[in-house]
């Protein structure tokens, strides 16, 4: 992998009135890695990740995305990143293929809605409207409306919240392909599991700060050398492998 900084976070202070939801927080994400944030509702992850995003205004820190510093060069920063909506943020009434026309007029970056359809495995579902799909569907959808602009960044805010373990699977598999395009990917969730499969590092935040940063492998074994030994699995599988084995993990009206 690149170590070359596409994302430099330093010493991020978020206040909300006299309540500190970010304390200072320090970090790096590097350009095509799937970087995760992870904690508890209420650690500070959403907050974190829309200042980067420019949507919301930080109380102290600095912040570098792309070399461009937010202070000074937020439109900038604005064209080379990609946002996921929240569903709230689509016209339900509205088909999937005149949703990514009316994106693709807003970005002024022309775009086949099949193509981009495609690519989510949406493509039969061109001439549906937002509100008619599914969980998943939805999800799936508002990540491609990320892809328009063509970002070098795009930032998920707990995509698979909500849906079941066939949608989430496929969700991640969706993830990782953006990211084989090159894309860097900065997504927040509160699975663990999620984390462990998808992320080449994870930033731990509880209550406002980061409390730990390294790959997924290297916090366990960090954790393991500790001495840490895990009550002994007495199955070799759990109910979701039985549910995953018996249902399969085809995409489905999920
Ligand atoms: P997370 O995404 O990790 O669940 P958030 O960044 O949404 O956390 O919130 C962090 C803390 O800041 C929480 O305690 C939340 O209640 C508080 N908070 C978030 N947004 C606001 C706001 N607009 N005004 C006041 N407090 C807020
Ligand atoms: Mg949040």
């Amino acid at each position: 992998m690149e170590n070359r900084k596409i994302i430099e976070v330093r010493n991020l202070v978020k206040n909300y009135g006299s309540f500190e939801a970010v304390k200072g927080i320090s970090f790096e994400v590097y350009e095509g890695e799937i970087f995760g944030l992870l904690g508890p509702n209420g650690a500070g992850k959403s907050t974190t990740l829309e200042i980067i995003e420019t949507l919301r205004e930080k109380s102290g820190g600095e912040v570098y995305v792309n070399g461009y510093d937010l202070d000074k060069d937020k439109d900038k920063i604005k064209r080379i990143i990609g946002v996921q909506l929240q569903a709230s943020g689509f016209y339900p009434g509205l088909k999937l293929s005149e949703l990514i026309e009316l994106f693709s007029g807003l970005y002024n970056e022309p775009v086949d809605p099949h193509t981009l359809l495609k690519l989510v495995k949406l493509e039969d579902k061109t001439k549906n409207k937002f509100k008619e799909l599914s969980g998943g569907q939805k999800q799936r959808f508002s990540i491609a409306t990320t892809l328009i602009n063509k970002p070098k960044i795009i930032f998920l805010d707990e995509p698979t919240t909500g849906l079941d373990p066939q949608a989430r699977r496929n969700l991640w598999d969706l993830v990782k392909d953006i990211r084989c395009k090159g894309t860097t990917v900065i997504i927040t969730t509160h699975y663990m599991d999620e984390a462990e499969l998808l992320c080449d590092r994870v930033a731990i935040m509880d209550e406002g700060k980061i409390i730990a940063l390294a790959s997924p492998d290297d916090l366990i074994d960090h954790l393991v050398a500790q001495g840490f030994e895990r009550p002994k699995e007495v199955k070799q599988a759990n109910l979701e492998d039985v549910f995953i084995n018996l249902t399969g993990h085809a995409l489905r009206d999920e």
